[in-house]
């Protein structure tokens, strides 16, 4: 079996899953970069809880984990099954401080992404969680513990943004400023070199830099970056297949590693 690349992407606001634009033909466009997988394990910056688990429902249920979005979201389903066996193998893989859950679902992280790389929901998807508990070095280190599944045709998927400051975005958008801030071109733009050199030292401190800060006052929507670079390797490629910034700030940059 080839061994599988590793994707991050960056889904932006809920309303892609449901929107045609530039961002969601450019997540359909992925598919077509890579083989199709036989699972998808996603790590969504929105199941940001005290623990490191799995899903192990085999018919997960479409979380809708927002408010104040139009209605026809609420009602979007992402049927895919998901795959007790492989819940277990990734807790397996990250020792034992992972666990499988019934707790939680697929969340819009995920399906806002899935809904166009994956229309036909026939590929068995499990997610994991991000421990709030847990430094940067050790969310890379998670990472490179889900290397194997690569050679198992999962695609491992982490889905953020790789800037994610919505208080900054949403006064953009009341301001009608559509301008990029420096602090997101540069955090953007030195991320991405980082990446391109796999450099994961400087990702896992990048946060802590005055554009790291500036880029995410919460970790949530940076760490699934890091389980990322942590499954890939030096003898991965780097891609973007998406770049770019939605709302002034947030980065919609994808990144390919296989
Ligand atoms: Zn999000």
């Amino acid at each position: 079996m080839a061994r599988m690349p590793v994707l991050f992407v960056g889904h932006g606001s809920p309303t892609n899953a449901i929107e045609d634009n530039k961002w969601t033909r450019g997540f359909s466009a992925l598919a077509s970069l890579m083989p199709s997988p036989v699972a998808i394990l996603a790590v969504s910056a929105h199941w940001y809880v005290r623990g490191t688990f799995t899903t192990g429902d085999e018919a997960p249920q479409t979380i809708h984990d927002f408010g104040g979005f139009p209605a026809p979201l609420y009602e979007v389903q992402y049927p895919a099954p998901g795959s007790l066996s492989l819940a277990r193998r990734v807790a397996a893989l990250l020792g034992e401080r992972a666990s499988v859950s019934l707790e939680w679902g697929l969340d819009h992280g995920t399906w806002s992404v899935l809904r166009h790389l994956r229309p036909a929901a026939d590929v068995p998807v499990v997610q994991l969680s991000l421990d709030v508990r847990l430094g940067p070095e050790e969310h890379v280190a998670l990472g490179r513990a889900l290397a194997p599944l690569r050679d198992e045709g999962v695609l491992v998927m982490g889905s953020g943004n790789i800037t994610h400051n919505l208080s900054d975005a949403f006064s953009r958008l009341h301001r009608g400023v559509r301008t990029t801030p420096g602090w997101a071109t540069r955090f953007d733009r030195d991320v991405a070199v980082a990446l391109g050199s796999h450099d994961v030292e400087f990702l896992a401190q990048a946060p802590e830099t005055e554009a790291g800060r500036l880029s995410h006052p919460t970790l949530d929507h940076y760490l699934p970056l890091l389980y990322v670079a942590g499954a890939a390797d030096a003898r991965d490629h780097v891609r973007f297949p998406i770049t770019g910034f939605d709302l002034g700030s947030l980065s919609m940059r994808a990144v390919l590693f296989g």
